[in-house]
């Protein structure tokens, strides 16, 4: 077992606590409230390194694995960027660069992963539809092959990034539920570049995390080339849990980052915040819940590790999707409250923009609902760890 940090990744901390310096939660504020990308910051992690991070080295990036993405994910989330420091890696890195290295064809690498690793091509995943929700098998969107070209036709909804990403992952059905012999049979990956005018997008308001859109898209007859799939055809199911665990270590890495930053901005104002005698930081009332959510907070830490290590060595996929979904119920439970509670410090004034504190709030609040549900986190410890009947019919 071996808990200290390699030379390597210090640096990469380091890195990103000098790049949150410059971009401070004013600078986000500031950001969400024009509903603006963050430029600056998405060249200045470019510029890092950061979006190559698991990009193998001949093909420009850094060739490390997810250990080394969520240490520079933390850093940058925990020391003033909130969520932005990991919603565009997350878009970019995990649902673009990863599936791509993991799962794609040479050329497809060659293609598409030297982009990335500059910071010259943005990624989404078009996985969720308006009718499926949770259960992805239920997925309504086709690919049908017409001669040498993939045919694609759906609907999708929530998918982050569509409004500027040069590349996009879809995820569709390559053969009907119906005919398909196992029930995770017949969905396939595909890469496809966008604009394209085939793909219709567009924005949903939403609640928070508006430096970013999130979108509806439509495929009418999208036709793509043969080789956009990302093989092998069909058996896409297990590509895709590739993308899905990493994605949730992120968004715990996420819920960690942003409580951190609440956590120590509120402890800052209640050492000098005094309306009785004393200043209000001395009052247990507010003191324990902050201690007791940063303890759980570390203790989903190193379940989060373990699940990234456990990825990084090529561990089976149950392995990493048991630690990936106890390390994210833990991070979430443990930062709603710690954002809470960082709210209730800041008292009236938490209310209002200038303090920060409501923006974190509204974006914790994702991570209950995304990338995936706590109840259906709960519901995969239940059924692959504690070998307990399926709880749901599908
Ligand atoms: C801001 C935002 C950004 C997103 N970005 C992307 C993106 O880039 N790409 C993408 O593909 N998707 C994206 N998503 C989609 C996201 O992953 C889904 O919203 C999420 O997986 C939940 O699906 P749903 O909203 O359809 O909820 P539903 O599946 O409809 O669930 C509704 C409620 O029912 C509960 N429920 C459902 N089934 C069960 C069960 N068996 N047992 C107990 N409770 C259950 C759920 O826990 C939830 O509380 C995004 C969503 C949001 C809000």
């Amino acid at each position: 077992m071996e808990f200290s940090m390699s030379d390597e990744q210090r640096m990469i901390a380091d890195t990103a606590r000098e790049i949150a310096e410059d971009f401070p939660p004013e600078y986000w504020r500031e950001k969400e409230e024009k509903q603006e990308f963050a430029e600056e910051f998405w060249r200045a992690i470019s510029d890092a390194g950061f979006v190559g991070i698991i990009i193998p080295e001949e093909y420009g990036g850094a060739g490390m694995g997810m250990i080394e993405l969520l240490i520079a994910m933390e850093e940058l989330a925990a020391n003033g960027c909130g969520m932005a420091g990991v919603w565009y890696l997350v878009l970019t890195e995990v649902f673009g660069a990863l599936s791509i290295v993991k799962h794609g064809t040479e050329k497809q690498k060659e293609k598409y992963l030297p982009k990335i690793a500059k910071g010259k091509l943005e990624f989404c995943m078009a996985l969720t539809e308006p009718d499926a929700g949770t259960n992805t098998l239920n997925i309504k969107t086709t690919a049908k092959k017409d001669g040498d070209e993939w045919v694609i036709n759906g609907n999708k909804i929530f998918i982050s990034g569509a409004d500027r990403a040069g590349g996009m992952l879809i995820v569709a059905r390559t053969t009907p539920k119906e005919k398909a012999p196992r029930r995770t049979y017949g969905i396939s990956l595909f890469l496809v570049e966008l604009p394209n005018p085939a793909i219709r997008i567009n924005p949903i308001p939403k609640h928070g995390i508006n430096y970013s859109k999130t979108c509806e898209v439509s495929f009418n007859d999208l036709r793509l080339p043969e080789d956009s799939l990302i093989p092998p055809q069909d058996e896409g199911w297990y590509l895709i849990l590739d993308i899905l665990n990493p994605e949730r270590m992120s968004f715990t890495t996420a819920a960690i980052g942003i409580s951190k930053l609440a956590i120590n901005k509120a402890i800052e104002y209640s050492k000098h915040r005094r309306v009785f005698v004393d200043p209000i930081g001395s009052y247990q009332a507010l003191q324990f819940p902050l201690a007791e959510s940063y303890a759980m907070l570390e203790a989903a830490k190193l379940m989060n590790f373990k699940a990234a290590w456990l990825f990084d060595n090529n561990v089976n996929y149950r392995e990493v999707g048991s630690f990936a979904n106890m390390a994210k119920v833990v991070a979430v439970e443990a930062g709603i409250k710690a954002v809470y509670w960082a709210m209730q410090i800041f008292g009236g004034y938490g209310y209002t923009k200038e303090y920060d504190v409501e923006r974190w709030w509204r974006e914790i609040n994702l991570i209950r609902l995304a990338p995936v549900t706590q109840q259906m986190a709960l519901a995969y410890i239940g059924e692959h760890i504690l070998g307990m009947p399926k709880s749901y019919r599908v």
